[in-house]
């Protein structure tokens, strides 16, 4: 998707620095971070969110969360705690178009 800022960042036309990377996945910080620790675990391939996941593609998402796991103890949060947040749709507060997870810690976080 040319206009699709994630996929400018997973194809390195944006001067971002991955913190992770393998096939499947890359990771990044958050432009805006709501926490000391905010990560976003982002699917290589386009695809618009939660919703859009093929049955065949089932096994994506359990990577993501296993990738953000190996990043919560990477970057400190691991005994803390932290929370991981996939936002789907208008309702689910999604504003970028394409697979994230957001790892979010470092603080307590309400709610
Ligand atoms: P959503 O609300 O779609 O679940 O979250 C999108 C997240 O992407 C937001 O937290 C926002 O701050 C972050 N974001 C938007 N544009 C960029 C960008 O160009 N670079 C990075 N690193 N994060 C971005
Ligand atoms: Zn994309």
């Amino acid at each position: 998707m040319d206009d699709c800022v994630f996929c400018s960042i997973v194809n390195k036309t944006l001067d971002k620095e991955l913190l992770y990377e393998d096939d499947k996945v890359v990771v990044f910080k958050d432009i805006l971070p709501k926490a000391p620790v905010h990560l976003l675990i982002v699917s290589k391939e386009h695809i618009l969110s939660i919703n859009h996941i093929q049955d065949s593609q089932e096994d994506l998402a359990g990577h993501m969360i296993n990738i953000a796991r190996k990043m919560a103890l990477k970057y400190g949060v691991y005994e803390t705690g932290y929370r991981l947040m996939f936002n789907v749709g208008k309702d689910g507060g999604q504003v970028i178009p394409h697979l994230h997870l957001h790892l979010l810690g470092g603080k307590f976080l309400e709610g």
